[in-house]
């Protein structure tokens, strides 16, 4: 659950006078998100209806007070037949790259290196180069209400 308002203590932070400090909750789901006013003084509208509680897609625009949301679509998660594969296991992702040769590795073709009071080398086994995690990995929650949520607009 994720909660927008005024306050810094919501995860969805909204500055504007006409906004309650805790004024809406939002479920993503995995189609769109599902929104509930939290007893918000000037209330939540899709279109010219007020709403207690709505379930909203992408292309719709929420109100919430004099602010207009526009939802966005949820993006896709990623197609696990799209992912890069370690070069060794075809079946496994790949989540690690080589700096140096290039090649794309899963976590347990890696070899860890540790040297004492140093810190972890991950090696690439084929040329010994230094891996880097592939970017895009571990994606945080918060971030895909900040893609669902987007443009704000002032009424
Ligand atoms: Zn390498
Ligand atoms: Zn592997």
């Amino acid at each position: 659950m994720n909660r927008i308002g005024r306050s810094s203590q919501n995860d969805f932070q909204i500055r504007h006078d006409s906004i309650s400090r805790f004024h809406c909750e939002v479920e993503v789901k995995e189609h769109g998100m599902l929104v509930r006013d939290l007893d918000s003084s000037n209330g939540d509208f899709v279109g010219e209806e007020q709403i207690a509680k709505a379930d909203l897609t992408g292309g719709q625009f929420l109100r919430l007070g004099d602010v207009r949301v526009e939802v966005q679509a949820a993006p896709e998660p990623p197609d696990p037949e799209s992912l890069p594969k370690c070069v060794n296991h075809p079946d496994y992702p790949a989540s690690m790259k080589c700096a140096q040769c290039g090649r794309l590795l899963c976590g347990p073709c890696i070899h860890i290196l540790k040297l004492a009071g140093d810190r972890t080398h991950k090696l690439c086994p084929a040329c010994s180069g230094h891996c880097e995690p592939l970017a895009g990995m571990n994606r945080h929650q918060k971030g895909l209400l900040g893609n669902l949520m987007g443009k704000l607009f002032k009424c």
